[in-house]
């Protein structure tokens, strides 16, 4: 029998290594860009062309390397940072590994320039899958310059697995963020495809939260400063009023080293317990410092947490830090901040319907069916209501046995059984032969309204969401956008790393009915027109809504992603209104012409029917 175990050639070993620390162009940029930050550069440039998948090039003005060192550093395990294993409990360098050069080296095609500040000359290097192709001295300026193109080019594979450029981008910038925010000290400069994206001078702390997450911060960062015998505890919290509804802006260093911990993010959050509404999150950018020797950073490379010798220790101290920091700056709890922002709706219940809106109600389904309906082009549903008639003979006797505290529990909306469909379209049945004895109340955000089987019961904010929803994916399947151009256009901005993630759709938002052009500031847009229904004075929350939630796809490209999106718009979109009985009626006809009438595109129902025998069980 012949042996069949095999050492893997060099460089199939260096490309599987080079999979754990090089995951995508994000991960590339981090140890670039950290490379930069241990060799004293007090300036880094990050260029980038399509997302880093064509281009990620850093430029920087540290300490250099001699042509020996140059050669050496993309060998595996090459490393200036530690030399004995004691060193490793004393790390105050990004990296130590040595890995970075030589696994970014072993999938993509490198040239490396750099010259110490004592030297005439400096170095050239070219290397491509961990080749060297070229070294020569060249002149260069004081620093190194690292230009990786086209990552992952020799493993396909890897290549093929690459996520949309919105996608890329935005791991891109999470990393570019936290490395910038640590490092206020240095200057950083970013652009995409020739597009300035940032500059950020020197500055202090606050200077640089701003410059990142945008100057609208302002007003709202509170200082944490305090200093024990076990660490040091500085940075920012956002007030209260500024939690948001999305995780972006939470931040914890420890050493200046960002990492991600479930556990103290709950010592920040429960000092906010009380002050901010459920499901929003506090605003933080937290620099803890504790002796390297009490925290073990030496998990993976590309983890971000962290041990401590003594967490709970770390984790009392943040939570009171953060408690005073509050009081320090009165924010008393006194104010119910944890009003149900749903209430918001009820006032806009009050609002008085004005004749435009009563107009563009009047577009709705019923009103357009019923003045119609003699007309050619009036869809006739009455084939399929015939089959569904047949199968609720088969189901429906089942209900009006059930008490109404025993009405059938309601299945999940993606299971679509048939019984609920039919409960859809009886209900839809019995109301539409228009008696005129038919109730339509407006109450307490119901609409209630009678049929043959008994009591309709519709929750009228979701039942707006599902109504707006389907005509919202009808328009993009169809690819046609209904835009309403706006007569004057409105400039909305953003801050730089949403205004970045804009850019990168614009066409996608396109197809949706917004019309969005850069704008003439850096950072802003002029939005010329949006979605026909868009609520007007509502352009940016429900632009700055989209974004949100793109940033929790990954890309907007596919299928998934902009269904997503045409959910959230039409959450926002959907604000309830008083309405006449007729609005109401052309309302509940458009819901049930839906193609799911039942459930929000989220899964919550929308109406309930009270069955007539169950109501009379009741009594
Ligand atoms: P590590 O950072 O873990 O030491 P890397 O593979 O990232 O490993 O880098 C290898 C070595 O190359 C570093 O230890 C450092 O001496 C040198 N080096 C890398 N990038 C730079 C740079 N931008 N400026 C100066 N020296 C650098
Ligand atoms: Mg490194």
């Amino acid at each position: 029998m012949s042996d069949i175990v095999k050492l893997l050639p060099d460089h199939l070993a260096n490309q599987i290594a080079a999979g754990e620390v090089i995951q995508r162009p994000a991960s590339a940029v981090k140890e670039l860009i950290e490379n930069a930050v241990d060799a004293g550069a007090t300036s880094i440039q990050l260029v980038l062309k399509d997302a880093g998948k064509e281009l990620i090039q850093v430029i920087d003005n540290g300490k250099g390397m001699s042509a020996t060192d140059a050669r050496m550093s993309f060998e595996r395990h090459a490393t200036s940072k530690i030399t004995k294993i004691e060193d490793l409990f004393q790390i105050r360098t990004k990296g130590f590994r040595g890995e970075a050069l030589a696994s970014i080296a072993a999938v993509a095609q490198v040239t490396l320039k750099t010259k110490q500040k004592e030297e005439t000359l400096g170095t050239l290097i070219e290397i491509e899958s961990s080749n060297v192709i070229k070294q020569e001295p060249i002149a260069h300026q004081e620093g190194t310059s690292i230009a990786v193109r086209n990552l992952f080019y020799n493993v396909p594979a890897r290549r093929h697995f690459l996520k949309s450029n919105t996608t890329e981008l935005k791991h891109i910038l999470d990393e570019f963020i936290r490395i910038a925010l640590a490092h206020p000290d240095i200057a950083f400069k970013f652009s995409h495809n020739g597009v300035e994206q940032y500059n950020l001078p020197v500055g202090n702390l606050k200077q640089r939260i701003l410059a990142l997450l945008g100057s609208n911060m302002d007003k709202h960062l509170i200082p944490v400063d305090e200093d024990t015998e076990v660490l040091q505890i500085k940075g920012y919290i956002g007030k209260p009023q500024a939690a948001t509804r999305t995780r972006g802006n939470q931040f914890f260093f420890i050493n200046n080293r960002f990492i991600k911990s479930s556990y103290l993010n709950h010592a920040v959050s429960t000092a906010f317990e009380g002050l901010i509404a459920k499901e929003t999150y506090p605003i933080y950018i937290l620099f803890l410092e504790i002796d390297p020797a009490r925290v073990d950073v030496n998990v993976h490379p590309t983890k971000q947490e962290v041990k401590f010798d003594d967490e709970r220790i770390v984790y009392a101290y943040l939570q009171s830090a953060i408690k005073f920091a509050l009081n320090k700056f009165n924010v008393a709890p006194s104010i119910d901040f944890t009003l149900d922002p749903d209430i918001q709706h009820l006032e806009a219940l009050r609002v008085p319907l004005s004749t435009q809106k009563q107009e563009e109600l009047s577009k709705g389904y019923l009103y357009q069916k019923f003045t119609q309906s003699g007309q050619a082009h009036f869809i006739d549903r009455s084939d399929e209501r015939q089959q569904w008639k047949q199968q609720m003979n088969t189901f429906f006797p089942e209900l009006p046995q059930q008490g109404l505290e025993r009405l059938p529990e309601m299945p999940r909306y993606d299971e679509q059984p048939a019984q609920l469909k039919l409960m859809a379209d009886a209900a839809e049945d019995s109301w539409d032969k228009g008696s005129e004895h038919q109730a339509f109340i407006q109450w307490n955000g119901f609409i209630v309204t009678t049929l043959k089987s008994g009591v309709l019961l519709i929750h009228l904010k979701r039942a707006l969401e599902r109504i707006i929803y389907e005509r919202l994916s009808e328009r993009l399947a169809l690819n046609k956008p209904v835009t309403q151009q706006l007569l004057f256009p409105i400039e909305v901005s953003f801050n730089p790393a949403d205004a970045l993630l804009l850019s990168e759709v614009l066409s996608d938002l396109f197809a949706l009915g917004f019309d969005i052009k850069p704008g003439a500031e850096l950072h802003s847009f002029q939005v010329l027109g949006v979605p026909s229904d868009i609520p007007g004075g509502q352009e940016q929350q429900i632009l700055e809504a989209v974004i949100d939630q793109l940033k929790h796809e990954s890309g907007m490209l596919d299928e998934t992603g902009r269904k997503a999106i045409l959910r959230t718009m039409a959450k926002r979109m959907a604000v309830p209104q008083t309405m006449p009985k007729e609005q109401l009626q052309s309302l509940v006809g458009e819901l049930f012409a839906c193609t799911q009438a039942q459930y929000t595109p989220d899964g919550q129902l929308v109406f309930r029917v009270l069955d007539k025998d169950a109501l009379f069980d009741l009594l």
